[in-house]
């Protein structure tokens, strides 16, 4: 079966009636092995920049996050690289900056740490800014974001790298910004993000440990930690309508999109865009390429009917053959 998989990624990720669904990737250390699929996908959808600093010793400074950061926007250029910046805490710790806390994955975690300690942000958003140079496929993207506030003061960060940058005699193209919907408010506050920044990227690992309040990394609650709870169905569906509403360009990298099941429900939605680890693509493309658009909202319609996780993953089942 991988055999014929591997057949079709050259094909383009459509389906039978024609619908194009951009497949992108997440990337975090290894930018050589992703890389050799530019030509199959739309670009870098989630860049977990914290990746590379988990295996440092201490920050890296400003010279050496630019390097990295250039490694990725050229590897992957003319495509887009959404960048996001630090996303500390909860699970994600550096050994240099340790953070206890009693409930971590609801403490100081993201852009809660990173407007804390703007030094930092500054350092990342100069590097990446720097990096983008002659390239402009740079997107930055906001972890953990709860409030407006944090995204008007992301922005002044911003404003202030690339003015500092001007001045250097370094200049930079504003990249598009956008906002992570991870946090259950945000959904209520789609509006009002949409008028800050140029894009969404949803975030569903969070999304559903933070809707049904389950740890997402804790084995005595992992049955109840299900993207399948028809809650969190619903609550992608409502995103997927509202986000085309407010024509914002709307993509999930959360592991949802990197599951074929999980993949159609999100192109039935409306999505624009679905970003995942590099080995998930041969499977989704296939499930792309089988499954008309239309048959795909059907299955949406359906699946919002069903009470229970239970009784998705029993329909999803028989009607695809499962979610993984
Ligand atoms: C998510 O929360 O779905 C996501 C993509 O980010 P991370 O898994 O890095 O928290
Ligand atoms: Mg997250």
């Amino acid at each position: 079966l991988m055999e014929v998989l591997e057949h079709e990624q050259d094909l383009p990720s459509r389906t039978p009636d024609g619908h194009d669904m951009p497949l992108m990737v997440n990337t975090g250390l290894t930018v050589d092995a992703v890389a050799s699929l530019k030509s199959r996908i739309g670009g870098v959808g989630l860049y977990r920049t914290e990746v590379p600093f988990m295996i440092t010793e201490r920050f890296p400074g400003e010279q050496e996050q630019t390097r990295l950061y250039r490694d990725q926007l050229e590897s992957f250029a003319p495509l887009p690289v959404v960048m996001r910046t630090l996303d500390i805490g909860g699970d994600k710790d550096l050994p240099y900056f340790p953070i206890e806390e009693a409930n971590p994955f609801l403490g100081w975690r993201g852009i809660r740490v990173t407007l804390d300690h703007p030094e930092v942000l500054m350092v990342q958003l100069r590097a990446m800014l720097r990096a983008s140079q002659g390239l402009d496929n740079l997107q930055v993207l906001l972890p953990m974001v709860t409030n407006v506030d944090e995204v008007d003061d992301a922005m002044r960060l911003l404003d202030r790298a690339i003015v500092e940058l001007g001045e250097e005699g370094v200049p930079v193209n504003r990249p598009k910004v956008g906002v992570m919907l991870e946090v259950p408010a945000t959904l209520y506050q789609l509006d009002a993000l949409a008028r800050r920044v140029d894009f969404f990227s949803v975030g569903s690992n969070d999304l559903t440990q933070y809707l049904l309040a389950v740890d997402r990394n804790n084995p005595r609650v992992a049955d109840l930690y299900d993207a399948c709870h028809p809650a969190v169905l619903s609550a992608m569906a409502r995103l997927g309508d509202d986000t085309r509403r407010l024509a914002m360009p709307t993509s999930v990298c959360g592991e949802m999109a990197g599951d074929p099941a999980g993949a159609l429900l999100l192109m039935g939605m409306g999505f624009d865009a679905l970003s995942m680890n590099a080995p998930s693509l041969p499977r989704v493309r296939a499930a792309i390429r089988r499954v008309p658009l239309e048959s795909a909202r059907e299955l949406v319609d359906e699946t919002l009917r069903l009470d229970s996780p239970g009784d998705v993953r029993r329909h999803l089942a028989e009607r695809l053959g499962g979610w993984d």
